[in-house]
């Protein structure tokens, strides 16, 4: 079910910048990084709200950024239904704009719907919108679970959305 991605050269889009706020949608993105670092997409004993690889990578992405000069801040959805950016609420999307607009940029990581959520939310705002990944296709996987409370996809292939 997940989408899959591809990235995006994110440095050098927020080039010249000097603050960007990191809004990701904790769902397919996380998928993605897990299954190519071939690492578990949870552990729920460990870190029962978040995708420990994903988390690193957008923690290494800010360091990346940090050296170009472009402080960054996350946007977090720490609550389950607020990780899939293509349901979020219309109060979400509110608070978005409100932190948005401390920022001169937003760098989205999700599909053409989670774009579309972010740019919706800071269409009133000055906010230059950048994304962080490029769809590839829906990802056909399967889900295992291993002890003691992991999370992860195996056998995964990438089917392109239109054949
Ligand atoms: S917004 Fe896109 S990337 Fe995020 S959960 Fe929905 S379909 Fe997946």
């Amino acid at each position: 079910m997940p989408i899959h991605f591809n990235d995006l050269d994110v440095v050098s889009a927020a080039a010249g910048l000097k603050s960007a706020l990191i809004v990701p949608c904790n769902m397919c993105p996380a998928v993605t990084v897990a299954v190519r670092e071939k690492k578990p997409f949870m552990q729920l004993l460990k870190s029962f709200l978040k995708s420990a690889p994903f988390d690193e990578y957008i923690r290494t992405l800010q360091s990346r950024l940090k050296e170009k000069g472009v402080k960054t801040k996350v946007f977090k959805s720490n609550l389950y239904h607020q990780w899939f950016m293509c349901m979020w609420t219309s109060r979400r999307q509110k608070k978005l704009r409100e932190y948005a607009k401390q920022y001169e940029a937003v760098i989205v990581f999700g599909c053409e719907s989670a774009t579309e959520t972010v740019l919706d939310a800071v269409k009133s705002t000055d906010c230059k919108v950048i994304e962080g990944m490029k769809t590839t296709g829906i990802m056909n996987a399967k889900l295992r679970f291993h002890l003691p409370c992991n999370i992860s996809f195996e056998d995964c292939r990438t089917i392109p959305i239109s054949r």
